[in-house]
């Protein structure tokens, strides 16, 4: 039988930082695919986070932010597909849900905010369910660990694992500290969520240059976990 210990051992050892488990029901109402209409048997998700270095986003905005996160990006890519293999060479079938690039969609693409929520399984609630995490008032998944300095991955499987308790969600006091907001070069953060169209349109010049979003204000500002 897998043990859920030894798959999360493989998670780290891959190159994982946290690794948390949610069941696949209880992303059935998350927004964007729902774990079974990607892969219908699925019973666990498995949720992986990479810590960010301080480095990439010490200057806020700029290449650095941008390169880390395309390396992010590709290492979480290798390590789902690792963690996926390793399940099926034990018997189960696993699917690695890899980073996609809704976000390189234009801004001006018909329904772009329903898209960019919608087309994917969303990594965010999936954290949150696995324990790994709370939604801070920038949208991101803060974690006690890292704060938002985490980039997520996730693997689908029809193994049945026990989930992990979620955190207490207590780390974002939101509007009463508020410093993400402030740090908003266009002010896409507020009571109301966050304006995706505006932070897209600010970064979207940059992307096309850089290879991805420039901008990191919203997690340098953010004192959660540093
Ligand atoms: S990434 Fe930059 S533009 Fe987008 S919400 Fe964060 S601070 Fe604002
Ligand atoms: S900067 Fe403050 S309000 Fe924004 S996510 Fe972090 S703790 Fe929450």
């Amino acid at each position: 039988m897998l043990l859920v210990s030894e798959v999360k051992k493989h998670a780290l050892s891959v190159g994982g930082d946290m690794v948390g488990i949610a069941t696949a029901d209880s992303l059935s109402k998350a927004p964007g695919y729902k774990p079974t209409d990607l892969l219908p048997t699925a019973k666990s998700v498995i949720v992986i986070g990479k810590r960010a270095l301080k480095g990439f986003i010490e200057p806020g905005k700029g290449r650095s932010v941008s390169w880390g996160m395309i390396y992010l990006n590709h290492k979480l890519n290798e390590i789902c597909y690792e963690v996926s293999k390793f399940i099926e060479d034990r018997g189960h079938k696993a699917l690695p849900v890899f980073f996609i690039y809704e976000t390189f969609l234009k801004p001006d693409t018909p329904n772009f905010n329903a898209v960019i929520t919608t087309k994917w399984l969303a990594y965010v609630p999936a954290a949150v369910q696995a324990g790994l995490g709370e939604v801070g008032f920038n949208h991101l998944l803060l974690t006690p660990e890292y704060g938002p300095l985490v980039r997520l991955t996730a693997v689908l499987t029809d193994a049945q694992f026990t989930p992990d308790p979620k955190t207490k969600g207590d780390l974002c006091p939101g509007i009463s500290c508020n410093l993400c907001a402030e740090a908003c070069p266009v002010g896409a953060i507020s009571a109301d969520g966050v304006d995706r169209i505006k932070c897209h349109n600010y970064n979207d010049a940059y992307q096309e240059v850089l290879g991805y979003s420039y901008c990191a204000m919203c997690i340098k500002a953010c004192p959660v976990g540093q």
